[in-house]
């Protein structure tokens, strides 16, 4: 059944769920019961034929369908196609973001949150003043990112994308060819960002075009003068990086010219639908090898003391002092440098950082292994001290974060195949089963239930579910709750840190479930008061009772609020009657023996008269 519209708004925006609420209504014309009184007529006939043993539930009460959570939401949710742009977020805030994901990489953080931050800015501040551009012109935030492979640079940028919900594209630059015929046209690039909005050509304009590998497009002067194809590359991307009118139809593709012939037959009108660069922002990478060099010997050049303060075997510490010279000299037009403000380096991962990656429960790679072995009904956890043999084997791959995923599905492939027909419901990753996978999986075959091993199992969980707990309240918040004017008491982070480990929740969804659980909690007390006319409040602490009783599960979690107040409708009426009482802070103590609160409250509110008292 459906939940019915006209319930009592007891949404996060009504002011503690009573000055909202509408007054009781009549559903239809007057001859028409109201929901109330079909309620009570049908409790009452249940009542008969069953003797209380069958109760109506208050479609009011009912929780939310699942999904209809408005909230921030994670990495994928934020950047949904066809939610708002949010222009407004500040860079503090996109950088905050950003750290519950990416390991490390301060600088590129702070750089990358501040010029895209001050980009989108940049862009409704044009919009308001009704697209009224300087006649001075106006440079974009262009960025280039100096780094390595798999240390983050598209992760990065597809989580920002997604946190500001605009298109994403990423493509390498060698791909292109000057004209377009030979490989692939930059433009494409454009229109690929209208198939990532969803068609929506509006949205593709505010969108963000990644282009890796650039360095491969530098055409270093040679004996021969410089490689044209490649300066023609950059040529061709400068218009884009500025401003031009991308037309969606592929100019030499026939298919397109053919549909676009056969739809002026049909309208007689010559559609042209263009995307206007000026608002994509453009951001371009690549490892960048002897770039480090060239500052090197400029700046060795232009003053020894700055010089000999660098480390000379430390390239990135050279990289952090690239000046838009130094990209010329590596082969780049100085219009094509020109276009491109912004530089942000980017470190190599080493052990400690690949090991955070795998223990962030936040990070995927880990989550991503738990949900496989999960699907045959297995609880995965990793020891500490397994992941950091993981993060050092991946390390001396030399691929950066790249080698996580394939370090990990090689060491657990044997398990993953073997442990279903074994009925195993856990494994636990240990050092040794990293060392040894086949001593450890034929241990296990032997004695699948062994009790010593399912003991440290348990252990285990029990210690990773304190360490998360300790974490969260070290770092004094879950993610997103901030928005939230909620206390995040001890009961809430238990539980959050029980759903994101047990059902491999990130932090934030984990954390939106008690949100929304809380939400629903209020509902009670506003059809409570919508059913019976008295007010309850559950105190934090009873609320948190209430999440406990359901022990972080959604349906005991409504029996118990239903249970408790189906008691509370009896018993306090009641004292309404005698006491002329109409609003009711309900403590903890009510939810772990309602019938005793009841029972004291009536003791407390009838005189002492013997004949009088209730039993
Ligand atoms: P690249 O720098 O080559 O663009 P990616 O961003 O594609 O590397 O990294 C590959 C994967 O490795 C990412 O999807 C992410 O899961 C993980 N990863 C890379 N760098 C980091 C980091 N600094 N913090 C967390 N995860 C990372």
């Amino acid at each position: 059944m459906k939940r019915r519209d006209n319930g009592p708004h007891t949404g996060p925006d009504a002011p503690s769920g009573h000055e909202g609420l509408p007054a009781p209504r009549r559903a239809g014309p007057p001859e028409l019961p109201s929901q109330q009184d079909l309620e009570r007529e049908i409790s009452d006939y249940l009542a008969k034929k069953y003797g209380g043993r069958v109760r109506v539930v208050s479609q009011m009460v009912l929780p939310e369908a699942p999904g209809v959570d408005q909230g921030g939401g994670g990495p994928a949710a934020a950047g949904e196609r066809g939610g708002p742009i949010d222009f407004s977020l500040k860079p503090e805030e996109l950088e905050a973001w950003l750290d519950r994901y990416v390991v490390g990489q301060r600088e590129a953080k702070a750089v990358l949150a501040t010029k895209i931050c001050t980009h989108f800015r940049r862009v409704r501040l044009a919009q308001e003043r009704g697209g009224a551009t300087s006649p001075a012109g106006h440079i974009k935030n262009n960025i280039i990112l100096i780094g390595p492979t798999g240390v983050g640079k598209t992760f990065l940028l597809k989580l920002i994308a997604a946190k500001i919900g605009v298109p994403f594209v990423k493509a390498d630059a060698t791909k292109f060819s000057e004209t377009g015929y030979v490989g692939g046209d930059v433009e494409d690039l454009v229109r690929e960002l209208v198939d990532a909005a969803g068609g929506d050509i509006e949205r593709a304009q505010y969108g963000i075009v990644y282009i890796d590998e650039i360095d491969k497009i530098a055409a270093p002067y040679t004996s021969h003068g410089p490689d044209v194809s490649r300066s023609g590359v950059q040529r061709a991307l400068l218009k884009l990086l500025e401003e031009t009118q991308v037309d969606l139809r592929v100019p030499h593709d026939p298919v397109a010219q053919l549909e676009a012939i056969e739809r002026y037959r049909r309208s007689g009108r010559r559609e042209r639908q263009v995307v206007n660069t000026r608002d994509i922002l453009f951001i371009v990478s690549g490892a960048f090898a002897g770039l480090s060099e060239i500052v090197k010997r400029r700046l060795s050049r232009s003053g020894i003391g700055f010089g000999a303060e660098l480390r000379a075997d430390d390239d990135q510490e050279w990289l952090r002092h690239v000046i838009p010279q130094d990209l010329v000299e590596y082969g780049f037009e100085s219009e094509f440098v020109g276009r491109l403000p912004v530089v942000a380096c980017l470190h190599p991962l080493d052990v400690d950082d690949l090991h955070a990656i795998l223990q962030n429960p936040d990070g995927a790679v880990t989550a991503t292994k738990r949900q496989d072995f999960r699907a045959y009904g297995i609880d995965l956890r990793f020891e500490d001290e397994a992941l950091r043999l993981l993060a050092a084997e991946a390390h001396r791959q030399g691929t950066g974060a790249r080698a996580l995923v394939s370090v990990v599905e090689r060491a657990l492939l044997p398990f993953e195949k073997r442990l279903p027909s074994l009925g195993a419901d856990f494994l636990v990753v240990t050092p040794e089963l990293v060392r040894d996978p086949e001593a450890e999986l034929e241990r296990i075959a032997a004695d699948p239930g062994a009790p010593d091993r399912r003991a440290a199992y348990e252990a285990l969980v029990a210690r990773q579910r304190s360490t998360l707990v300790e974490r969260l309240r070290a770092g004094g918040e879950v993610p997103g709750w901030e928005d939230a004017d909620l206390p995040l008491t001890e009961t809430r982070l238990r539980l959050i840190a029980r759903l994101a480990m047990d059902e491999d929740l990130p932090l934030e969804e984990a954390g939106r479930r008690i949100r929304r659980w809380i939400e629903q909690i209020r509902r009670y007390e506003a059809a409570f008061e919508h059913k019976c006319g008295i007010r309850i409040t559950f105190d934090e602490a009873a609320a948190d009772a209430l999440l406990e009783a359901g022990g972080g599960r959604e349906v005991p979690l409504y029996t118990q609020c239903e249970r408790l107040c189906n008691i509370l409708e009896y018993g306090l009426p009641l004292i309404h009657e005698r006491c002329g009482r109409k609003a009711f802070r309900i403590p903890a103590e009510a939810v772990e023996n309602p019938e005793l609160y009841i029972n004291r409250l009536i003791r407390e509110c009838y005189p002492p008269d013997p004949e009088d008292t209730p039993r």
